[in-house]
């Protein structure tokens, strides 16, 4: 494969009817030589909208969990219904899932650990990574999967990665990767930039993060969407002073090797 890849972006919402609909902003995305997106569920409802989208798009494939500040939704039960879409052949992983201290009245920290906790285990139960969201919740999280770094053998990414540099170390000892959007394009995404020249490029990834988080040339645009994982990829290319298509390559083989399940 030689193209981008988007590894976290949201197609689930109407953001983008207003540019042409689900179809029109594939088609960009490909004929800006995006090869794959990996569609994000946040609920229920989204990944398995997810699912829907990656059966009728080739290069759409999806993750299927809850976002912590979603929780409200959670009936139980949905959880087993979130195991059968892991089970599908373009599920490549539990996600995303994690922690979001941001908001005052974002779910209980009690039920955020309690259904982060689960979505591990089925995470692990399934043989599937984890895609992982964490915000203001630095210590919690890394401390949270320290506890139960048996459960995260087929690896994890912290997507939209946005702690500390020092962190990075931490939480590589807990085997994951990390993806960057586009903040690191941003003239204050100092912290992302020193990110990523720091981690290992084996363990890089680029996403979208779609429809929020705009890169530079185009901060502040809305809806954002996978074409735009270019400007990131190539931002990190020269903030690495590396040659755009190894770092395409090298992102590709990174993508395949902790989402096991794509083609
Ligand atoms: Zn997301």
């Amino acid at each position: 494969m030689n193209g981008y890849i988007d590894v976290h972006c949201h197609l689930t919402g109407d953001e983008f009817d207003e540019i042409g609909g689900i179809t029109a902003v594939l088609n960009r995305a490909k004929e800006n030589g995006v090869e794959r997106v990996i569609c994000s569920g946040f609920d229920l409802a989204s990944s398995t909208i997810a699912k829907n989208l990656a059966e009728q798009y080739e290069n759409v494939y999806f993750c299927a969990g809850f976002h912590p500040s979603e929780l409200n939704k959670y009936r139980e039960g949905d959880l087993e219904e979130i195991r059968a879409l892991c089970m599908h052949e373009k599920c490549v992983a539990v996600g995303e899932i994690g922690l979001d201290y941001h908001f005052d009245d974002n779910p209980p920290k009690e039920v955020q650990r309690d259904l982060f906790y689960r979505q591990l285990l089925l995470a692990h139960e399934e043989g599937l990574p984890v895609v992982l969201h964490s915000r203001d919740a630095a210590q919690e999280t890394l401390q949270f999967l320290q506890e139960h770094k048996g459960l995260l053998k087929r690896g994890g990414l912290m997507h939209c990665y946005s702690y500390s540099p020092e962190m990075t170390t931490d939480f590589m000892a807990l085997g994951l990767s990390f993806s960057f959007g586009g903040p690191c394009t941003w003239k204050n995404g100092k912290k992302a930039q020193e990110c990523i020249q720091r981690i290992p490029a084996h363990l890089l990834l680029s996403e979208t993060d779609c429809p929020y988080l705009t890169p530079a040339p185009y901060r502040g645009a809305f809806p954002n969407e996978p074409k735009n994982v270019k400007y990131v990829v190539d931002h990190m290319a020269e903030l690495l002073n590396e040659n755009v298509e190894a770092l395409k390559k090298q992102l590709w083989q990174n993508a395949k090797t902790l989402f096991f399940k794509l083609k």
